[in-house]
C-alpha cells in the first residue's frame, strides 16, 4: 500500500479535478488540504481570491463526516450551497432565514450522515439546541470562515464569533481551520489566542495582488474623476464604488447612471429584495458598476471585476486590502483607485469621537485611520508600504502610482511654517474654531465673508501665502496632518498644533513634502504659459 501522505495527497487531487473540475492547486492550498486530512488545525492567511474555500471543502470530502463550515455570511449560504450542490456535493445551511420545516431537513440530512458540508451563522452556534445537534452527528472538521471577525480590536468584529473560543474545548479532536484574508501582526495573533490555535500550523500566504495597479488621488471633484476614470480607462467594465454614508451611494449611481454607465446601488439600508436583485445582476450581467457601503463584497466571488474604487477615505488599511482585493480574482490587470481628502479626515475623526467603547477602542480606530492616511501620503511604492503593513517585505513594484509617476518631492519648511502660525494666531481666538478652509483663504489673502466676518484679514499671516493655490494648501494640510505636525479637533474639524509643531516653528525641523503628480504638471504648464 502506499505511504499514508502518499494517498491522501492522491485523493485530494483526484477530488479537485473530479469534482472541482481544476488541473492543480494553487499556492499553499495543497499543503494546507493535506495537513487538515491529516487531523491537524490550521491557520491559513490568505488575501482575497486567494482560494480559500477549497482549503476546507476538499478535507470535508475526503474525511469521514461533515464538515461544519461558520461563517457570517448569511445572504450568501443559499448561493453557495446551490453552487456546491451543482458540483454534486452534498452541502446544506442552517441560519435565521429558513423557516422551521426546511431546518428541520437539514437537520435530518446532517444526522443520517448525508451531508458533506454544513453552512451555520455563527448565532446558530450561541443557541443550545445547535450545539446539542452538532454532538448527536458525525464531523469532519470545523471550518471558521472570515476568522478575523473573532478579533474584537479589529475592523470587523462579530460578538458572536466569541463563541467559537469554545469549539476546542467542546470536540477536542475534530480539526479546526481558521481562514480570512485580513491579517496584521495583531489580528494574527488575536485570532491565534481567541481560538486556541496555538499549536495550529500557520499557513501565511504572501499578499501581494501583483495584477492590481494601486493609485491614490486628492478629492478634487469625486464622482467627476471616478466618471473620467471609468469613462477612460475602464468603458463597459464591472466594478465595485465604495462610498461612505448610503447617501452618497444613492447620489452616485444616480449620476453614473445619468451619464450612461450601468450603475446599481447597495446599501443596508435597501429593501432586502432590492439588494438581492441588485448583488445577482451584479453577478450575472456583464459590465455592472456596484456602488455601495462596505456591507457590499465580502465572500462576493465575481473574477472579472475590473476596478474597486474608493470614493472616501476606507477606516482601516485591512478594510481598504480586503475591499480592493475584490478586483482582478482572475489575474487579469485591475485597478484599485482612491480619491480622498482633507474633509474624509474630519469626518473619520468625528464618527470615532462619537462611537461607543472605551478610551482605548477609539485611540485603535485613531491609529487605523492615521495608517491610512500614511499610506495616501507616501512618497514610496504604495505596494511596498501595503504589504509591509501585512508584516511583508518587499521592492518597488512599478505597478502603482508613486512607481509610474514618482511624485516630486519639495522643501515644504516654510509653506509648514506659514500654515502653523495661522493656527497659532486663530488658537488666540478661543471661542472660535476653524478648519484647513479658513486657513487657506487666509494665507492666500482671499477676502472672503469669513475672513472679513472675523477680521482675518488684518492678521499678520494674511496674504503670505499666495504663492501656493488652493489645491497646493490642502496637500499640505493633509500632509502635515499626516506628519502628525497638526491634529483635527472636535466636531467641525478645528485644526489643532501638536507636540512636534513646535519643533517646526522654531525652524529646528526642516519638513519634506510630496507635489502630487498632477500639480506638477499644472504647475509646468502655469510657469510655461
Ligand atoms: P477566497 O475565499 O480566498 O477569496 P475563493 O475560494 O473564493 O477565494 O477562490 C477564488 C477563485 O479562485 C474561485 O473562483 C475559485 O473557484 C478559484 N480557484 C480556487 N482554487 C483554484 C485552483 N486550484 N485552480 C483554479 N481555480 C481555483
Ligand atoms: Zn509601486
Amino acid at each position: 500500500a502506499a505511504a499514508p501522505a502518499e494517498a491522501e495527497g492522491a485523493t485530494a487531487l483526484s477530488v479537485l479535478r473530479r469534482v472541482f473540475g481544476y488541473d492543480a492547486f494553487r499556492g499553499s492550498q495543497q499543503e494546507v488540504v493535506e495537513h487538515v486530512i491529516g487531523g491537524g488545525d490550521a491557520l491559513v492567511l490568505m488575501p482575497t481570491g486567494g482560494g480559500k474555500s477549497l482549503c476546507y471543502q476538499i478535507p470535508a470530502l475526503v474525511r469521514p463526516g461533515t464538515g461544519v463550515v461558520v461563517s457570517p455570511l448569511i445572504a450568501l449560504m443559499q448561493d453557495q450551497v446551490d453552487a456546491l450542490r451543482a458540483l454534486g456535493v452534498r452541502a446544506g445551511f442552517l441560519n435565521s432565514s429558513q423557516g422551521y420545516d426546511e431546518r428541520r431537513l437539514v437537520e435530518a440530512e446532517f444526522l443520517a450522515g448525508e451531508l458533506d458540508l454544513l453552512y451555520l451563522a455563527p448565532e446558530r452556534l450561541r443557541v443550545e439546541a445547535t450545539v446539542r445537534l452538532l454532538e448527536r452527528g458525525a464531523i469532519s472538521l470545523f471550518a471558521i470562515d472570515e476568522a478575523h471577525c473573532v478579533a474584537q480590536w479589529g475592523h470587523d468584529f462579530r460578538p458572536d464569533y466569541l463563541a467559537l473560543s469554545e469549539l476546542r474545548a467542546h470536540w477536542p479532536d475534530v480539526p479546526r481551520i481558521a481562514l480570512t484574508a485580513t491579517a496584521t501582526e495583531a489580528t494574527h495573533a488575536e485570532i491565534t489566542s481567541r481560538l486556541g490555535l496555538e499549536d495550529a500550523r500557520h499557513f501565511v500566504a504572501s499578499f501581494d495582488r501583483p495584477n492590481i495597479q494601486y493609485r491614490i488621488a486628492p478629492k478634487d471633484e469625486p464622482k467627476k474623476q471616478l466618471l473620467h476614470l471609468l469613462r477612460t480607462e475602464h468603458p463597459g467594465d464591472a466594478g465595485i464604488v465604495y462610498c461612505l454614508s448610503r447617501a452618497s451611494v444613492d447620489k452616485t449611481a444616480a449620476y453614473l447612471v445619468e451619464h450612461g454607465i450601468d450603475a446599481l446601488p447597495y446599501h443596508a439600508g435597501l429593501d432586502g429584495r432590492v439588494r438581492a436583485e441588485n448583488q445577482s445582476r451584479f453577478l450575472r450581467e456583464d459590465g455592472m458598476v456596484m456602488v455601495a457601503t462596505i456591507a457590499f463584497g465580502m465572500g462576493i466571488d465575481k473574477p472579472d471585476v475590473r476596478f474597486v474604487a474608493h470614493l472616501d477615505l476606507p477606516k482601516s488599511v485591512e478594510g481598504y486590502y480586503q475591499e480592493t482585493g475584490r478586483a482582478g480574482r482572475d489575474g487579469l490587470p485591475s485597478t484599485a483607485w482612491l480619491a480622498y481628502g482633507l474633509q474624509d479626515v474630519v469626518q473619520q475623526r468625528k464618527m470615532i469621537d462619537t462611537s461607543e467603547g472605551d478610551q482605548a477602542h477609539r485611540r485603535r480606530l485613531g491609529a487605523y485611520v492615521d495608517a491610512m492616511l500614511a499610506l495616501c501620503e507616501t512618497v514610496e511604492c504604495r505596494r511596498v508600504r501595503l504589504l509591509d503593513y501585512f508584516g511583508q517585505k518587499s521592492g518597488p513594484c512599478g505597478n502603482c502610482d508613486t512607481c509610474l509617476t514618482p511624485p516630486d518631492s519639495w522643501d515644504g519648511t516654510v509653506a509648514a511654517q506659514k500654515f502653523l502660525s495661522t493656527i497659532v494666531r486663530l488658537q488666540r481666538e478661543r471661542r472660535q474654531k476653524f478648519g484647513a478652509t479658513q486657513i487657506a483663504d487666509i494665507l492666500m489673502g482671499r477676502k472672503t465673508a469669513k475672513v472679513i466676518q472675523f477680521d482675518h484679514d488684518g492678521l499678520s499671516v494674511f496674504g503670505v501665502g499666495a504663492d501656493l493655490s488652493e489645491a497646493e494648501w490642502r496637500s499640505v494640510a493633509r500632509q502635515l496632518l499626516a506628519q502628525g505636525l497638526v491634529a483635527v479637533e472636535g466636531e467641525y474639524g478645528t485644526l489643532v498644533l501638536t507636540e512636534d509643531s513646535a519643533e517646526v516653528l522654531g525652524g529646528r525641523r526642516p519638513v519634506a513634502l510630496r507635489r502630487d503628480p498632477e500639480k506638477v504638471r499644472a504647475a509646468k504648464a502655469r510657469s510655461g504659459g
